[in-house]
């Protein structure tokens, strides 16, 4: 479903990205661990193409995104086309970045209406229908800034629902949240999760990691050190940095 080859990305003289090679499989659910500064938001923004890259390419079932290398020339995608493939990639945040001036039920309705074509009505009855999903049918008329952080973050991922995503990309989505908020949401990837959802996640919280995810990702210093299923990244990690990585965060 997500073919990374050869990913590299610098900023400026920052070489942040060194050679990243990763597969995401249909249905998986990968979670990518790592330090501070490792890459991991950058390696995520990259797969929707909201960050360029210098070399190597990212294929979504198979189609190149944002530039193709062909015969060593690069050739950036037309705006169409890449925003056409944007929206079968939906990204949550830390920051969740609902507008503050809409409804929930707004802010869930608006892009599949404008981009997607929906009709009023229907975008209205998937977004409710998103919103029980989620826990929050009672909160379709309230503004984001009623809602706690935890269910700011179920609204948007009921947004990102709404565009019918392939893939969906979170980072950190619980790091911004008060405690007693963080379980509903994880509650609700576990869900979309055993639902089958493709999914890659940038995350700290190691319980989930662990329950959920098909493969851990560790990320340090722009490379993948190591990648393997949960249960053997987290009682025998192979690289040194994993270890020290872990022992910090466990
Ligand atoms: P964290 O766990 O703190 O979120 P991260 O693993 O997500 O870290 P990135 O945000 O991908 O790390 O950052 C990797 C490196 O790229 C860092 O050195 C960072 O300073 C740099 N960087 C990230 N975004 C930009 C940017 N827009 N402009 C310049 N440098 C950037
Ligand atoms: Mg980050």
């Amino acid at each position: 479903m997500i073919r990374i080859t050869g990913l590299n990305k610098s900023f400026r003289d920052n070489h942040v990205l060194r050679g990243v090679d990763l597969q995401v499989n249909r249905g998986e659910v990968v979670v990518i661990l790592g330090p501070s500064g490792s890459g991991k938001s950058t390696l995520l923004r990259c797969i929707n193409y909201l960050e360029t890259f210098d070399q190597g390419e990212i294929r979504i079932d198979n189609e190149p995104i944002g530039r193709q290398v062909v015969g060593g020339k690069v050739r950036e995608m037309p705006q169409k086309e890449l925003n056409r493939m944007r929206r079968e990639v939906g990204m949550v945040f830390q920051s969740f970045n609902l507008f503050p001036h809409k409804s929930v039920i707004q802010n869930i309705t608006m892009a599949p209406v404008s981009l997607l074509g929906l009709s009023r009505e229907e975008a209205d009855r998937l977004a409710l229908d998103l919103l029980r999903k989620v826990g929050l049918e009672e909160k379709a008329y309230e503004r984001p800034s009623s809602l706690s952080g935890g269910q700011k973050q179920r609204v948007a991922i009921a947004r990102a629902l709404a565009m019918k995503p392939k893939v969906l990309l979170f980072d950190e989505p619980t790091s911004a949240l008060d405690p007693m908020t963080v379980g509903e949401v994880l509650q609700v990837m576990r869900t979309l999760a055993q639902e089958g959802m493709t999914m890659v996640v940038v995350t700290h919280e190691m319980g989930f990691a662990r329950e959920v995810a098909d493969k851990v990702v560790v990320m340090n210093g722009g490379v993948i050190i190591e990648e393997d299923r949960p249960e053997n990244i987290f009682t025998n990690p192979s690289h040194p940095q994993t270890r020290l990585f872990l022992r910090q965060v466990l």
